[in-house]
């Protein structure tokens, strides 16, 4: 599933706004700023984020009210460079400097399918780009740099075979090839 692209979302169900709740929920209790439908068992074009809790800094113009959950996301204009520390909520116990545009407009629909544009900097910036690129079966271990990558190689094969494990027979065939 993570791996997967995700859909469009071009309805806004009652499930879908149930899902959406729970996303933020499990964000909350992560302590995460941001959560994408994949890691929540859907590959569809749908992402949560709320940087509120954290002291690093962000801006977001124009601003609007967190948390933030965002419809077929699309990233544009990325400016300047950042590196900071990251982690995934899917991959535990691996966090590592991640090289992201310093500012990026994210474009988007929101539950309402009303259109949303702006322009986020910061950590804001660095959680969007994470998020859209689960939305496109990207994780943060394919933007490390080599020498960390391999660092976390021994680390990385365990949550693999780990996470193999918990697969039902079928799937874990399908899985294993990718
Ligand atoms: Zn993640």
């Amino acid at each position: 599933m993570l791996r997967e692209k995700g859909r469009r979302v071009e309805r806004v169900t009652p499930e879908l706004r149930q899902l959406v709740a729970d996303m933020i929920e499990t964000m909350y209790a992560a302590n995460g700023v941001g959560l994408a439908a994949h890691q929540v068992g859907h590959a569809l074009q749908l992402m949560v984020m709320d940087v509120t809790p954290s002291d690093q800094p962000w801006s977001m113009t124009p601003a609007r009210p967190m948390p933030l959950a965002l419809l077929n996301p699309v990233l544009s204009d990325p400016q300047d460079e950042q590196i900071g520390d990251e982690g995934c909520l899917s991959v535990p116990e691996v966090s590592a400097p991640i090289r992201r545009a310093a500012q990026v407009t994210v474009t988007a629909q929101d539950l309402n399918l009303q259109p949303v544009t702006f322009t986020c900097a910061g950590l804001l910036a660095r959680a969007a780009q994470h998020e859209v690129d689960h939305l496109h079966g990207i994780l943060f271990l394919e933007r490390m740099d080599a020498a960390t990558r391999a660092s976390f190689a021994g680390k990385i094969k365990k949550l693999q075979k780990e996470t193999l494990a918990a697969l039902p027979p079928a799937r874990r065939r399908a899985a294993a090839v990718l």
